[in-house]
């Protein structure tokens, strides 16, 4: 691993400030910018940074541990659902934040997702924030800074990340070794998002799963057994979508227990928090997955449209209103995914009111 905060293609100038926020840090930042574009993993480097006594020498115990995850000082916050609950940040975070550091010099609370805290969490959070620990630094993500908790934002230094151009993301999977035409390709379909143009990447079924979407409503027949197939189709999807990260998280596992022993640990300190994490990331790529795919969909729909405005008026209307429709049935499902997770009935019941 070389020195960490210095390779993030198109956000120097948030670079430059975690750098100097390293060498002299302050009691909270918030580091807020589009979803992908590098904000998630310049926050890890940020806290490996601020808990190594080299200042991010990529290569220390501090460095790595924190890099992986399993850092005692370095504490992720973890939403339960949603958002974060009130309980959760009084008593977990609340507890952690008052904590004295157990290895390295000071903790780092990291808390993803600040911008989607309801206004009593904020208000818990606010608390927290308000009455510091000298060892505590708190680190906030965030997609953008929403007025209603400017009080959080004013007792933090921000670090801002920009949107990353289709160049941009482009040139960051050419970085990782794909080729220059189907970084183009992926790095277009992504929408200046990196993780999502990374994970199209890896993935060589991609394209076939989006043509899969696309097929739908011509295979919808008006009955429910047809719905029923396209649904087991869309579970076996998205089973088969994770299975590499699930073999990935897997070896991780194996190899973490095998550093533990070397140490002379019984099983795997932190294995509650390592596979919450896993989890997550299952839970993160699905649903992903599931946007793209009702993306598509709600394509489909879209460019029929398109297309019958070209036969006169009351054609191109009911079109319109099909299109408004479906792009209003598939907003309700993914809010609805979010909450709920039986997606399995919310999606017949979609694949029905198209049908
Ligand atoms: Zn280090």
């Amino acid at each position: 691993m070389t020195r960490l905060l210095n390779d993030f293609v198109g956000q120097d100038q948030a670079l430059n400030l975690l750098r100097s926020a390293v060498a002299n840090p302050v009691h909270a930042y918030v580091l807020y910018g589009p979803t992908g574009c590098g904000v998630v993993p310049a926050s890890r480097e940020f806290a490996a940074s601020l808990v190594c006594e080299y200042g991010g020498c990529g290569e220390c115990s501090d460095c790595v541990k924190a890099m992986r995850g399993i850092h005692p000082d370095v504490i992720v916050a973890m939403a339960e659902g949603p958002t974060y609950g009130v309980e959760y940040v009084k008593k977990s975070l609340g507890v952690w934040a008052m904590r004295q550091p157990l290895e390295a010099k000071r903790t780092v609370m990291v808390i993803p997702d600040a911008d989607g805290m309801t206004a009593q969490v904020a208000g818990a959070f606010l608390k927290m924030i308000e009455e510091p620990v000298a060892s505590t630094i708190f680190v906030l993500l965030a997609t953008t800074l929403p007025k209603q908790h400017i009080t959080i934002w004013s007792r933090c230094a921000e670090i801002p990340f920009r949107l990353l151009s289709v160049e941009e993301v482009a040139q960051v999977l050419v970085n990782d070794g794909v080729d220059q035409e189907q970084a183009r390709i992926l790095a277009e379909g992504a929408g200046g998002d990196v993780s999502r143009a990374r994970l199209f990447a890896d993935d060589p079924g991609f394209a076939e799963r989006l043509a899969w979407w696309r097929s739908v409503p011509e295979r919808l027949d008006g009955t429910g057994a047809m719905v029923v197939t396209l649904v087991e189709e869309i579970e076996a999807m998205l089973a088969a979508v994770v299975e590499p990260l699930t073999v990935a998280h897997a070896e991780e596992i194996e190899e973490l227990k095998e550093q533990a022993q070397m140490m002379g640990e019984r099983g795997l300190p932190g294995g509650e928090a390592i596979s919450k994490r896993h989890k997550r990331e299952l839970r993160r790529i699905q649903s992903r997955e599931l946007e793209a795919g009702l993306g598509a969909l709600a394509g489909v729909y879209r460019h029929r449209m398109h297309e019958a405005m070209g036969y006169g008026a009351a054609t191109a209307d009911e079109a319109m209103h099909r299109a408004a429709a479906v792009s209003d049935a598939i907003t309700k499902l993914r809010l609805s995914l979010v909450r709920n997770p039986r997606q399995n009935l919310a999606l017949e019941r979609l694949l029905l009111s198209l049908a």
